[in-house]
């Protein structure tokens, strides 16, 4: 089977002013490493031009008037540049801009999921990596948000229930920040499971373990807040025992990654400034994708869709991009430039953390139907330790029952 890497090179035409973080970079050096690792022509591997999601696709997760809003002020943005002859970025919110070619970025950016679920659902392919800009998690109903202009991810979770019918979606976003926006969408929906790990207190204020969805969709949000400095070592606990358990038990039909490098060491000091971020190598990374990937085989035929989310350290995203995509195709080696996250001074108590949320998540006890069952009988003579046969002592006779009941008497 193959795997898609969907992308264009309209995502490098969204603009943003010097400095910004989010910026066109991201891809040429993503695509730069694909390139120089030759991996843009292996077998299995297919690249989709991504189509543009439709207004009324982008409409079951936005307000019209808000999509209308971005395509007005792409083409002020183009106005503006043609005549005074400079690049125009527009400020929609306090970090986030509308360049000309901002509206016509954002429609691909959300339609490269919807392009890689048509692609397996039609059996071309089996999963995807969409290599997208603007990014989605953060973008609301009616505003876009932290960079991100048009909520990709929740798009394409919402095509696969509507366009495919299917009945459970589960979004796992390991993006650093929290997708609230993700989660907002789907706060009372019962057919999508949204779960992200994230760093806090961190931007945006949202993702506390106790917001758990409401009404219908009270259970299908799962919020893990991890303290700054966690790393591999808290995250592969927090999957196996959290995340795995509670996929198992929702067993969805496709798994889709808000796939954002952030909680790469290496980025606290880049574009976060916050010291000291997370601290997940691109290894680390690896083996999380991993166990990802091992739920999508065994829950969903390996349906896997990952959406570029963060990441801004340049060699980082990159080798995330490069890193993700050779999984995708069955590879298991990481494209690790960093290495290992340097050690911490303090210690956190991962076994305290994964119980508090295992009891949240009503997870306490829960078996995963996929895992062996335990041998019963083996089992049951350990606890009843060496069998005796033979106890002549002490077995009744029925003298023994006559002088009892004579007694009795
Ligand atoms: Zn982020």
């Amino acid at each position: 089977m193959t795997t898609a890497l969907v992308y264009d090179p309209i995502f490098m035409e969204h603009r943003v002013p010097k400095g910004h973080p989010e910026r066109p970079q991201r891809m040429e050096m993503s695509i730069g490493y694909l390139k120089a690792l030759k991996w843009l022509e292996r077998p299995g591997l297919v690249q989709l031009a991504p189509r543009a999601a439709s207004i009324d696709e982008l409409a079951t997760v936005h307000e019209r008037d808000y999509i209308q809003e971005i395509a007005e002020l792409s083409q002020q943005a183009a106005e503006t540049e043609a005549t005074s002859g400079l690049p125009t970025s527009l400020q929609l919110g306090t970090d986030t801009y509308v360049s000309s070619k901002t509206y016509e970025a954002a429609l691909k950016a959300a339609g490269a999921p919807l392009t890689a679920l048509d692609a397996i659902m039609n059996g071309e392919i089996k999963n995807a990596y969409c290599l997208v800009r603007p990014p989605g998690h953060h973008a609301v109903a009616e505003a876009g948000f932290g960079f991100c202009i048009f909520n990709n991810v929740a798009v394409a979770a919402r095509y696969a229930l509507d366009h495919y019918g299917l009945e459970r979606v589960m979004i796992i976003d390991y993006d650093v920040h929290h997708g609230n926006g993700t989660q907002e969408t789907f706060y009372e929906d019962p057919r999508v499971l949204y779960f992200s790990v994230h760093q806090a207190p961190f931007f945006p204020g949202t993702g506390e373990s106790d917001e758990r969805g409401e009404g219908a969709g009270e259970g299908t949000t799962i919020n893990i807040p991890l303290p700054a400095g966690s790393g591999y070592e808290i995250y592969e606990p927090i999957f196996r025992q959290v995340l795995a358990p509670a996929a198992d038990r929702f067993n969805p039909q496709l798994i889709l990654v808000s796939a954002g490098y952030d909680a790469h060491w290496k980025e606290a000091e880049g574009h976060t400034g916050v010291q000291p971020g997370m601290r997940i190598s691109t290894a680390g990374f690896a083996k999380l994708n991993e166990i990802i990937i091992k739920l999508a085989d065994n829950l969903c035929d390996g349906k896997l869709i990952m959406v570029q989310e963060g990441g801004y350290d340049l060699d980082v995203v990159a080798s995330g991009v490069a890193t993700s995509l050779n999984q995708l195709l069955g590879g298991d080696e990481a494209v690790d430039k960093y290495g290992q996250a340097p050690d911490i001074e303090y210690q956190i108590n991962t076994d305290v953390i994964i119980s508090e949320l295992r009891r949240i998540h009503q997870l306490t006890g829960y078996r995963m139907r996929n895992q062996a069952r335990p041998d019963r009988e083996k089992l049951l003579n350990e606890v009843k330790g060496p069998v005796i046969t033979k106890t002549p002592a002490s077995e009744p006779t029925e003298a023994d029952s006559d002088s009892c009941c004579q007694n009795e008497e």
